[in-house]
């Protein structure tokens, strides 16, 4: 069913309205400097939308994963900074979720004007999904637009306990393109269809995977994510970062889908990432003392093969921590071979806060991939099959 977008809404339920925007402002921070801004510059169609049609405009949305605590490391407000460079106004923040003070600057907040509440999780209640909390934020609005795919599949206050409280909850434009895109590659994809998993979330990559799998012609298998299935086959794996509760799953996956699923032949491993100077290239096994944190060049060359030519690929999770130089050569070939096989005419989707800045890391333009999506375990799920909380409960369009 489709859903409602802004642009289904009248005028008259914009001006002067209070318009509640869940954004996924979730980019990667270093020492307050913003790397990647893509998930920024998306939400700017849905908010001069809003503005230009007067409503006031209270953005909302999580960094990290700061599980109920205050940590200043993960504050949005570089975020409302570059967003204000790249609105060319200023756009206001406060410090908190629900209280007073949020309400005072909401209740003082003129047409046109937009506002970004500080970090969401710093209240547990967020991902709790707790009613009262739910409410608070509610009361803060007059109208409830998503535009946080990245997000969707969370059951969270912001994404879907919220949302029940507005007679008018609607899609943004940046959660409207991504649904266009990804229903397309969910229900009628070119074959062969290529799904390319890595990571480090991995738990929520494997429980994705369930469904895709049956869908996808090939799964390639990399990053953290690789670790858990070569357990499952008996291979040591050193230290490397494993999710054991999947493990029964991924064996029953590697006997049924044999041959679908693609897993690293040789490794990049190293004692830890501090220690990177014991960097060695090691086949399949990884000594003890080691963790793996790239796949191998006979890896590469074997991925590299696979995606050629393809009529479909679908890209979430590095293939190894590409963020450390030493260990983003397996991440780099894939994003250039998928650059490469769009250029054949493949359908190339890539989507994941970290594997967008990988693809930048490695120069692969934006013309270069058909969509990028910024969802990530979000896009796996809902390629999947699955139901996303936060799409589900916006109004069917009429
Ligand atoms: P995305 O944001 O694209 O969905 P994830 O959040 O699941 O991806 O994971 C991204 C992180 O996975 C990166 O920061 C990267 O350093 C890490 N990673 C990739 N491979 C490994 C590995 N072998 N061991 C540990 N971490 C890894
Ligand atoms: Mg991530």
């Amino acid at each position: 069913m489709a859903k409602m977008v802004v642009s289904d809404l009248p005028d008259s339920e914009i001006e002067g309205k209070r318009a509640f925007v869940r954004v996924d402002f979730n980019v990667p921070i270093k020492d307050g400097v913003i790397s990647e801004d893509y998930r920024i510059r998306r939400t700017i169609p849905t908010i001069e939308y809003l503005t230009q049609r007067g409503a006031r405009v209270i953005l909302a949305s999580h960094l990290g994963r700061p599980r109920g605590r205050v940590i200043p490391d993960l504050s949005l407000r570089p975020v409302s900074l570059r967003l204000s460079e790249l609105l060319g106004k200023p756009v206001g923040f406060t410090e908190d979720g629900t209280r007073e003070g949020v309400k005072a600057t909401i209740d003082g907040l003129r047409e046109a004007e937009v506002v970004l509440l500080e970090n969401l999780r710093f209240h547990k209640e967020e991902t709790d999904n707790e009613p009262e909390f739910s409410k608070g934020l509610a009361s803060l609005a007059d109208i409830y637009v998503n535009d946080a795919f990245g997000t969707s599949h969370r059951k969270h206050a912001s994404t879907y306990g919220m949302a029940l409280y507005f007679d008018l909850r609607v899609a943004g434009f940046l959660v409207h393109r991504e649904l266009k895109f990804l229903t397309k590659l969910r229900d009628n994809p070119e074959h062969p269809f290529v799904v390319i998993v890595g990571g480090a979330k991995i738990k929520d990559k494997i429980s994705a995977l369930k469904n895709l799998i049956e869908k996808a012609d090939k799964v390639l298998i990399g990053g953290g994510v690789a670790y858990t299935f070569l357990k499952a086959k008996g291979i040591n794996i050193g230290g490397s970062i494993t999710e054991d509760e999947m493990m029964d799953w991924a064996k029953d996956a590697l006997l049924k889908y044999e041959g679908k699923i693609f897993l690293p032949v040789d490794h990049v491993a190293a004692e830890s990432l501090e220690k990177r100077r014991t960097r060695v290239v090691v086949d399949q096994e990884i000594p003890e003392e080691f963790k793996g944190f790239d796949i191998g060049p006979k890896t590469i060359t074997k991925y590299i093969s696979e995606i050629k030519d393809t009529g479909a690929i679908f890209w979430n999770g590095p293939m190894g921590v590409f963020e450390i130089d030493d260990f983003a050569s397996g991440t780099a070939h894939i994003a250039r071979a998928i650059a490469l096989a769009t250029w054949r005419g493949t359908t190339t989707v890539v989507g994941g806060g970290e594997t967008i800045a990988a693809i930048r890391k490695a120069e692969v333009l934006d013309s270069e991939i058909i969509h990028i999506s910024t969802g990530g375990g979000a896009s796996l799920e809902f390629l999947g099959g699955e139901e996303l909380p936060g799409i589900s409960v916006l109004n069917d369009k009429k």
